[in-house]
């Protein structure tokens, strides 16, 4: 029957396809559900887009656990995937004699996970590192990193297609009933299918997923967390990530500066419960709050540095009265067997995501028989990188092959026609210009997509045929230029 699978993936963020992509190595029929029109439209794009170390969790729990090994799996993910990552190490700054105390235990804590090469550092040995950077003390962990988190979110994605699962986007989980030996999931837009095992990982809604099967003990809180994006002419300010050392009752790490791969830094996020899951306004007091922070951390920024701003959501199993963090859920549920469900994976979600992949495996396992296809391919094919980043020669070389390299579309990050196309002609199917935006990185530059924008919707109508009904920012009813917006 078609739609009918042995495995059956909700929610196609970071942790979703990673867990397709590691079943996509077995001799299994593998599917995903995803209710937006492209991979990684949740929280999985809406991050830091750091590799923590596994400093700040409890010895024993899952979280430590799985950021420790996820920090080492990730470097040969993204060498297989071609997915920007950079270990450049981060500083923990202590302000005053208690965050000294604080930076101790939290080194006593990341020993005690495996975190190697952890150190305690003077003013001194932090200039050293980071010159400017304030405070007292700082905890040096080196092996945190920085990576691309959409980069990652699909490239998963495109490599686990190359394999053989199948992405069913547009398509909304909006019931599910449990059968004899499987389940029966109904959507809204993609029609109806069944699966053998049923993995939730539909993050902030995963809550609502576990009520479909009648288990109500989970309930999510979104906690919002707001960033302002700094323009590439201070790219280079900071060799390392710096952190203020964490202060109790915090519901996040707290505002700090982070490097991106591709050459801005973030400021935020900030911590503010919310009422809705797909809140993701930016707000003036967090703004004026994050300009002001961002400015002691480094004094260099200037206003006309602000590029714009973004938030993210955080699935806290915490409620605002409580704060704080909770253990991630990852159970195979002996009351619905088959049902592995996936609750509350905020930070470090995006690190342990090959580790959970792992993790969920062993539990798709323990039903099913998991036999290597022997035909995996783990490297990602196809994907061109970046025209920008090749030598000079190499760039003359492929505009003589191919003239549309010869064509800057985005001119702030000097993104080409070629990889425009090959943006829109993604191994996954999807057309949104959200997608083109995160696969090309065009429309993320300075103007934002001021100049570029107009000349990627003629090459949507002129080259593939599109009308006005047919944008989409990322949402199957986010129309651009007809109908309800977002
Ligand atoms: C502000 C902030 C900063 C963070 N910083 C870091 C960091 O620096 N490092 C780090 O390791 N982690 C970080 N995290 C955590 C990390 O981003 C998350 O843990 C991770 O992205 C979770 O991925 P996910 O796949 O579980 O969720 P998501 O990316 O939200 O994916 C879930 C998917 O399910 C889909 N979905 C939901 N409901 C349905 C339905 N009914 N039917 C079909 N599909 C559905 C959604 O559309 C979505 O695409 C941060 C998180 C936030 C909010």
């Amino acid at each position: 029957m078609a739609n009918a699978y042995d495995v059956l993936i909700i929610g196609a963020g970071v942790v979703g396809n990673a867990i397709a992509r590691e079943l996509s190595r077995y001799r299994l029929n593998v599917g995903v559900l995803e209710k937006e029109l492209d991979v990684g439209m949740g929280t999985s794009s809406r991050n830091s887009g750091v590799v923590h170390s596994g400093i700040h969790y409890k010895p024993g729990t899952l979280r430590a656990k799985l950021n420790v090994l996820g920090n080492e799996l990730m470097a040969g993910l993204c060498r297989d995937l071609k997915v920007k990552i950079q270990y450049i190490g981060k500083l923990t700054v202590a302000q005053d004699q208690v965050d000294i105390e604080t930076l101790e235990a939290l080194k006593a804590q990341g020993e005690a996970n495996g975190v190697p090469g952890l150190e305690i550092i003077d003013v001194e040995r932090m200039q050293q590192i980071q010159p400017g950077v304030g405070g007292i003390r700082a905890l040096h962990s080196p092996t945190t990193g920085i990576i691309c988190p959409y980069g990652l979110t699909i490239a998963l994605a495109d490599n686990a297609r190359e394999n053989g699962v199948d992405f069913h986007l547009g398509s909304r989980v909006t019931g599910i009933s449990k059968k004899e030996d499987g389940f029966q999931v109904k959507t809204a837009g993609g029609g109806s299918f069944e699966s053998k095992v049923l993995i939730n990982a539909a993050g902030l809604y995963s809550d609502a997923i576990c009520k479909m099967l009648g288990l109500s003990e989970y309930t999510l809180y979104p906690c919002r967390g707001e960033y302002l994006i700094l323009d590439k002419r201070l790219n280079g300010s900071l060799s390392v990530l710096i952190y203020p050392a964490p202060r109790k009752g915090s519901a996040g790490l707290g505002i700090h500066l982070t490097n991106t791969v591709d050459g801005n830094i973030l400021i935020g996020p900030s911590n503010e419960y919310v009422d809705h899951a797909d809140d993701y306004a930016c707000t003036a007091d967090i703004i004026d709050q994050l300009k002001k922070e961002g400015r002691e951390l480094l004094p260099a920024i200037s206003t006309s540095d602000f590029i714009r701003g973004f938030s993210g959501l955080r699935p806290k199993q915490a409620p605002p009265s409580v704060k704080g963090f909770k253990e991630f859920v990852i159970e195979s549920r002996k009351d619905i067997p088959g049902f592995i469900n996936l609750v509350g994976i905020e930070s470090p979600g995006l690190t342990c995501s090959p580790a959970i992949a792992l993790m969920v495996r062993d539990m798709v396992g323990e039903k099913l028989p998991l036999e290597e296809k022997g035909l995996f391919v783990a490297e990602r094919s196809g994907f061109p990188g970046s025209f920008h980043d090749l030598p000079e020669e190499e760039k003359a070389d492929l505009v003589a092959q191919d003239p549309d390299y010869g064509e800057i579309v985005c001119r702030c990050e000097q993104i080409t026609k070629r990889e425009i196309l090959a943006a829109i002609e993604n191994p996954l199917g999807s057309r949104t210009m959200a997608g083109i935006k995160y696969r090309s990185r065009a429309m993320m530059g300075r103007c934002q997509g001021g100049f570029c924008m107009p000349r990627i919707v003629q090459i949507l109508e002129r080259d593939f045929g599109y009308r006005p009904e047919d944008y989409r920012l990322y949402s199957p009813d986010s129309y651009l230029f007809t109908g309800r917006v977002r």
